[in-house]
């Protein structure tokens, strides 16, 4: 492996002790000063890390905001990160299709159901700022090129309807025709394979370059590709107006993510893009990013959460309960990430009767689940626990309390609000189960940023200088659950905003 720069040994010692230190209380040695003598084989006014939507976004903005010179990374082949593989629900503030509906909205009312469903844990200055920004962030996308469908959608947890979605294939409907105005129009740079591996922060302070592996070829086969990659040509960036860093989430990365989160084990799946491990976070904490909220993370399930409810959630093994199945996404997927450390990695199963099948009330994703089999019909309760493996003397005990109890009002065992059900219980053949399986797509941790998408420093508090980040690679913007439909607007927000004050530095 080439090394272009020999990075001088006091720096890489003291890399290696912010590294360890990441995570712990304030490492006063978290900074690392640039080397006098570093050779720098390119100069940039502006580098983006990241071809996400939210780096995409940075780019075009700083570019149109007056930045002559900039270049987009990506560490993979392909371009577009988690962003790509998304649906990309977009929840817009006062959009064209609210004002043609005549739907009332603000920041503030939007701004509050985000805090409401994160526990009230988010930053609300950014939650508002976001908020804010997605007004004119959905004129910003059309412009240049997006393109939605003209309807809103009514998604859980919002007060309004104010959520519209891409035309064209979910996340890529909105990518490839800002990416092709990135790249046709604005001349934009990007640079596949190549990965940030470090930050260079002056002796004041200031972010001034970048260290990246050029010819970097990710491979998903090593358990740690961070650590344990050796592909690439060392070489230097510097930076002379700042680093907007959009490089994502994390929630690949088994063995980080266990260790925020322990029950979060390989079983339960991220179903976010190959390149979405740490190594980029640590390198910011170790250039002293105050990282924030790292054991937050969002689940989602392949049924609404809202219409668990009909039917009862129970542990193969023993055909028992285990979970109020009328909480939140969050609530459950944590019951169950703690039920399978107990029964060795087996996933519950919902299971329903016809009531309960058709008391569902998104119709259109019971459709697509039961035409792609995730929800399977039974003429019978053996057939089913046959099939399905679950143990049915069990089972049939807990079907035989459970509808009792519906039936008088009351669930002792988790305290189920009997009433939302309309007595629908779990009783009539054909019964329908369904595996439960939470999948990983958002972590809600990252670094700490203010309004203007600064990133705050860990020792002083206060932003780094020529030091950005947006999108998912930040954190304190959402608390505990983050509202469905809200990343995306959170990438458009804060990387049009990034983009727009690097240009300014
Ligand atoms: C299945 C699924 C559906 C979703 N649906 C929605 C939805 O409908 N609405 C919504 O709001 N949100 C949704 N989300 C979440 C949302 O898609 C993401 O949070 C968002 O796209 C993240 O964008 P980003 O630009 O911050 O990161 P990404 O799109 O993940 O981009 C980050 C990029 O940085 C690259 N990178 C990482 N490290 C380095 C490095 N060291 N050097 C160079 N490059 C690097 C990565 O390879 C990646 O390409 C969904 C997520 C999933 C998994």
């Amino acid at each position: 492996m080439a090394q272009s720069t020999a990075v001088s040994r006091r720096n890489f010692l003291k890399q290696g002790l912010a590294l360890g230190a990441a995570g712990a209380a304030a490492p006063v040695m978290a900074m690392t000063p640039v080397d006098k003598g570093i050779q720098w084989d390119e100069t940039f006014e502006v580098v983006v890390v990241g071809s996400g939507l939210a780096g995409t976004c940075a780019a075009i903005s700083a570019i149109e905001n007056g930045v002559k010179s900039l270049v987009m990374l990506e560490k993979l082949p392909m371009l577009g990160g988690t962003s790509a593989i998304s649906g990309l629900n977009f929840a817009v503030v006062n959009s064209h299709l609210q004002k043609q509906q005549g739907i009332e909205d603000s920041a503030e009312l939007f701004a509050n159901d985000m805090s409401k469903a994160g526990g009230y844990q988010n930053h609300y200055e950014l939650t508002l700022k976001m908020a804010e920004t997605t007004t004119r962030a959905l004129p910003w996308a059309i412009e240049r090129g997006a393109q939605f469908h003209d309807k809103l959608k009514f998604l859980g947890g919002h007060s309004v309807p104010r959520t519209l979605y891409p035309i064209g294939g979910g996340g890529n409907g909105i990518l490839r025709p800002l990416r092709r105005y990135f790249v046709e129009t604005l001349n934009g740079q990007i640079r596949r394979r190549t990965k940030f591996e470090k930050i260079y922060r002056d002796d004041d302070g200031r972010v001034v370059g970048i260290q990246v592996r050029e010819n970097y070829h990710f491979d998903r086969t090593l358990a740690n590709d961070d650590r344990e990659n050796t592909s690439g040509v060392y070489k230097n960036y510097r930076i002379t107006k700042g680093l907007v860093m959009a490089s994502g989430g994390y929630s690949r990365d088994v063995e980080f993510r266990s260790a925020e989160f322990p029950n979060i084990r390989e079983y339960i799946p991220a179903k976010t893009a190959i390149g979405a491990t740490s190594g980029a976070l640590k390198s910011m904490i170790a250039a002293g990013a105050h990282p924030i909220h790292m054991s937050l993370m969002r689940f989602s399930f392949k049924i609404p959460t809202e219409d668990m409810k009909w039917g009862t959630m129970v542990d193969p093994k023993t055909g028992k309960r285990f979970v109020n199945e009328q909480n939140n996404r969050q609530t459950l997927a944590e019951a169950i990430c703690y039920m399978m450390d107990k029964n060795g990695g087996v996933f519950p199963r919902n299971i329903y009767d016809q009531q309960g099948i058709d008391s569902f009330h998104d119709k259109q994703r019971l459709g697509l689940a039961l035409k792609e089999g995730t929800i399977v019909k039974y003429d019978t309760l053996e057939a089913l626990c046959d099939a399905e493996g679950i143990n049915l003397t069990g089972l049939k005990a807990t079907l035989a309390e459970y509808n009792a109890n519906i039936k008088a009002g009351t669930d002792p065992l988790f305290g189920k609000n009997v009433a939302e059900l309309n007595g629908v219980t779990v009783e009539q053949a054909p019964f329908y189960a369904i595996k439960t399986q939470p999948g990983f797509t958002y972590t809600q941790g990252g670094v700490r940023i203010n309004t203007a998408a600064q990133v705050i420093d860990i020792n002083t508090q206060k932003p780094i200088p020529g030091f950005y980040a947006c999108g998912e690679a930040t954190g304190g913007m959402f608390g505990r659950i983050r509202l469905t439909s809200c990343s995306c607007p959170d990438a458009f927000s804060f990387g049009i905003i990034a983009g727009e004050e690097v240009a300014k530095a």
